[in-house]
């Protein structure tokens, strides 16, 4: 039999059916796609052959695809500004695309997705994800390193890809083959693939749902959850919660699962406090776990649920048999209305707390800490809020003293021990009176409430982890009436003394722990269920115990 040649051999790698079927998809396409493609003789020799092999029999299947290849050291690729070999780059004049490497084995997928996106000039992303790029006011450069073994790579680099055709004038995309470019993966510290990074930033590990990169795109971090959006100026529900914390997103699960339709809304993030605890202890399931990663499930499961309206403060509500809650944005009815507003953190009432806020003075350790590596700081409290943040900044690097006004934590005994065990200075019976400095906190004024000593101790941060107030201006408006504490008066099935309306979680006092919120919530949610089903106000004895009225 006669030996093919080399074209042939290369033939033989697609296959006659892959080949044809490439050849209709390249031919259907509407536009040309001029690919560059940039390679050096004496250096990488396999690889830039290998890339001039692919690419050859990529244009040879059809015309469409408008190679013309270029020597690393010449002109064009100083114009262009293609510092290794072999590279691609696709259709300069429209888009900022590149691929460095060798599309090969997996990547293959990446390289005919990239051709056909091109092609078709269009990046062919989802509404939603097209409305998160469209707030993206200033430029991103992706990168994205893939392998050809990858089977995940190829998403994440069609992503990018999409990203950059959606928005030309904002997007840049190198897709990064890590075995070509191993100096580069260094750098970046690239040891697994795919990983995507955004104006130099780690924005992703992994591949993800397309949303979820347009909003890690938009927010230059990585984003675990995508909340859809919409323009409806009218939602007609069943009920509505008012509160995005575990309370509010257990009540709305067990609501719908109850069939009724709900929407929570949430002015802030969702999760509530969760969300901003360094490290949650005894949830039960887990023994401990980051706020954040909790709130990520459990904001995926109630997403699976419950329409979740996320950055809506809400600004009116009438109640009666048909309640309405109106948004910034839009009109909410329902047949009932849940509380689960929470807690907010408490003021220390010192002065120069206000002032130093964001300047020093923080509530949230999580958030803040990092910004704090090798200063110091105090901690102010001495319960379990306290002890975590204190831990948590100590972790991380911080020079950590906590300050309690007693001479014992309130914390739980296993938490305290740490606090004792990792060295931890603790300032007993003392309180803080002041917070000064000038552009940034540089100290405070500390008062042994045992020897009346009042003296000043320099720190350049103060971490307040005092407690929580129960958010009720909602509550009040509306006329519920709340505890001699200032929490939400409730009955046992979570109903206030206004028709309809309900409560759950902090905001109703009690325990303030996950769990329970998530519980309170949950009673609340069935009690919607029984009282829309079977009204309570029908029924006799109810009616003469004094619950609440319709
Ligand atoms: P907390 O338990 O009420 O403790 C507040 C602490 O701040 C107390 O030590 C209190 O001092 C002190 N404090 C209050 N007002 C102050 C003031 N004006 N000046 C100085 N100190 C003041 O609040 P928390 O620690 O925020 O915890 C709230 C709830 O969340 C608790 O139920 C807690 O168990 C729970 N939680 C659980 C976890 C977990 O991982 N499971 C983590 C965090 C919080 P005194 O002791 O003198 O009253």
């Amino acid at each position: 039999m006669a030996e093919k040649r080399p074209e042939q051999q290369q033939r033989s790698f697609w296959g006659e059916e892959v080949e044809q079927s490439l050849r209709a998809a390249f031919d259907a396409l509407p536009h040309e796609v001029p690919v560059m493609l940039f390679t050096e003789k004496g250096r990488n020799d396999v690889l830039n052959t290998a890339a001039q092999d692919l690419l050859r029999s990529f244009s040879k299947i059809s015309s469409k695809i408008v190679l013309r290849e270029f020597d690393l050291n010449g002109e064009e690729a100083r114009k262009r500004n293609v510092t290794s070999a072999p590279t691609l780059v696709f259709d300069p004049d429209r888009y900022s695309i590149r691929y460095l490497g060798v599309p090969y084995g997996e990547e293959g997928r990446t390289l005919v997705g990239m051709l056909l996106l091109v092609g078709f000039r269009t990046g062919n992303m989802n509404e939603q994800s097209i409305k998160v790029l469209e707030r993206m006011a200033s430029r991103r450069e992706i990168k994205v390193f893939v392998s050809p073994t990858c089977p995940y790579c190829p998403e994440q680099a069609i992503n990018a890809v999409k990203a950059a055709i959606e928005r030309p004038e904002k997007v840049s995309v190198e897709i990064i083959d890590i075995q070509s470019n191993q100096e580069m993966a260094n750098r970046y510290q690239a040891f697994s693939v795919p990983q995507t990074f955004a104006n130099e930033v780690l924005i992703a590990y992994g591949a993800q749902a397309e949303e979820l990169f347009a909003l890690s795109l938009e927010k230059l971090e990585q984003q675990t959850v995508f909340i859809p959006e919409t323009d409806a100026e009218l939602v007609e529900t069943d009920v509505v919660v008012v509160g995005g914390g575990p309370a509010g997103l257990a009540a709305g699960i067990y609501t719908v699962r109850s069939g009724l339709r709900t929407a929570v809304i949430e002015r802030g993030a969702l999760g509530g406090q969760v969300a901003t605890t360094p490290v949650v202890e005894n949830y039960p399931g887990f023994n401990r776990v980051p706020g954040k990663t909790l709130v990520d499930i459990l904001v995926s499961h109630a997403l699976e649920y419950v329409q979740i309206f996320q950055g809506e403060e809400v600004v009116d509500i009438k109640t009666g048999p048909r309640i309405e809650v109106r948004t910034g944005r839009r009109k909410f009815t329902a047949k009932a209305l849940i509380l689960a507003t929470g807690a907010n953190y408490k003021r220390l009432g010192v002065p120069g707390e206000m002032n130093f806020m964001g300047r020093g003075v923080s509530y949230c350790a999580t958030c803040d800490g990092p910004l704090f590596k090798n200063r110091k700081v105090i901690v102010v409290g001495g319960g379990n809020s306290a002890v975590t943040e204190a831990l948590h900044l100590h972790n991380i690097g911080v020079q950590t003293v906590l300050v309690h006004r007693r001479n014992a934590l309130r914390a739980q005994e296993h938490l305290a021990k740490n606090i004792f065990s990792n060295n931890i200075e603790v300032l007993w019976d003392t309180e803080v009176l002041e917070i000064k400095g000038k552009e940034k906190v540089s100290e405070v004024v500390l008062r042994n409430k045992r020897t009346g000593e009042v003296y000043p101790f320099p720190v350049q941060g103060v971490f307040v982890a005092i407690g929580y107030e129960p958010s009720v201006d909602l509550a009040r408006s509306l006329g519920v009436e709340l505890t001699p504490d200032g929490f939400i008066g409730h009955d046992s099935h979570h109903r206030t003394n206004v028709a309809g309306v309900y409560s759950a979680g902090d905001v109703e006092g009690g325990y303030k722990q996950i769990v329970t919120a998530m519980g309170q919530g949950t009673e609340a949610a069935l009690s919607v269920f029984e009282d829309l089903t079977h009204p309570y106000w029908t029924s006799e004895p109810e009616k003469q115990a004094g619950v609440a009225r319709v």
